[in-house]
């Protein structure tokens, strides 16, 4: 059988900015506003210092305004509540974005929840949890949608076109990808089933599947005869493992070569669902500011399964 085809999620995730940028342009140019993105960072985090500083780049490329906030590790809760308060009463501000972990005396779901839903552009305030959890089979997604699980929904749209009656296997059903992977794609009509740490026989369960999702933070565990000849295997995991040479590489919660060999397509780590990670946000965050703008601007065009 021939190698998987390779999902190029750098050039889908190029595209989708494209788009993105263009639709600020649009609004901008209806008399709208430059949508906002409001970064907050509690803390000193070398690796979350660097994905909040990606975001607020990304975001000025695109024609938005972007405004990062940086806060001491030290800061109380009570803090951190006052400056969401303040970004959630800024007109300006359309998204706001508080980076993840936050310090261990900081109530993570107490923060989540005091987000606006309306700027919640991770999509992890339960109101738009409890959306994505009851949106009807082929709904309007007008709520924003975490941005790894979007990326993936729309990897495989790109990739397959319609999903209708597919089934999927997610393994993983953590809140910020395996739960809103899996409905995103039962909105998409897919035959859907979630696995996880406790599930029986993963191998006979992942080789039913037309499209395996794996998020699991494992290095390579999904291996080659887990697969069914001709699946999509979407690889959303990103591992950090010792690359023979006293330096490190990025693997996937997929074993890349075994599954080549037996897959229909796939996605490489890196340049599978990362890159669409980002550009979801801003997806986000410009459909965000076009909910406030009371304006009509086209849509058809800026994402693929609508
Ligand atoms: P997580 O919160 O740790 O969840 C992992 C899930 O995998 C859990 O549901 C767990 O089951 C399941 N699991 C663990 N061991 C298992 C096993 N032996 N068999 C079956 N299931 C198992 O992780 P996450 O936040 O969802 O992230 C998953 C991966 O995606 C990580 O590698 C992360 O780095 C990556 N990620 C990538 C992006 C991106 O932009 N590409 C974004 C976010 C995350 P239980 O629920 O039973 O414990």
């Amino acid at each position: 059988m021939a190698e998987a085809r390779l999902i190029d999620g750098k050039a889908i995730a190029a595209g989708l900015r494209g788009r993105v940028a263009q639709g600020v342009a649009e609004l901008v140019a209806k008399g709208g506003p430059a949508p906002g993105l409001a970064t907050v960072l509690v803390g000193d985090d070398a690796a979350s210092q660097v994905y909040v500083r990606s975001k607020s780049k990304l975001a000025a490329e695109l024609g938005m305004k972007s405004f990062d906030y940086r806060l001491p590790a030290e800061s109380t809760e009570a803090e951190l509540l006052k400056v969401i308060a303040d970004l959630n009463g800024d007109p300006g501000v359309h998204g706001v974005l508080v980076q993840l972990p936050l310090p261990r005396h900081i109530e993570t779901a107490d923060v989540l929840v005091a987000i606006d839903p309306a700027k919640d552009v991770d999509g992890f305030h339960p109101y738009n949890v409890g959306r994505l959890g009851s949106v009807a089979p082929g709904g309007i997604l007008d709520f924003p949608v975490p941005a790894t699980p979007l990326g993936v929904s729309m990897l495989l749209h790109d990739a397959l076109g319609p999903l209708s009656g597919r089934h999927a296997v997610v393994i993983g059903r953590s809140n910020l990808v395996g739960r809103p992977v899996a409905q995103l794609l039962l909105r998409l009509n897919c035959t859907v089933s979630i696995a996880h740490s406790r599930t029986r026989d993963l191998p006979t369960l992942s080789r039913q599947a037309d499209i395996l999702v794996a998020a699991i933070g494992r290095p390579e565990f999904v291996r080659g005869d887990w697969i069914k000849p001709g699946a999509a295997v979407i690889d959303v995991g990103i591992n950090r493992v010792p690359n023979g040479e006293g330096g490190s590489r990025l693997v996937g919660d997929v074993h890349f070569a075994e599954a080549r060999a037996v897959a229909g397509l796939l996605t490489p780590v890196p340049g599978g669902v990362g890159p669409m990670t980002v550009a979801c946000l801003l997806f986000n965050t410009l459909q965000a500011a076009r909910r406030t703008s009371g304006l009509t601007v086209s849509e058809a065009d800026l994402v693929h399964d609508r």
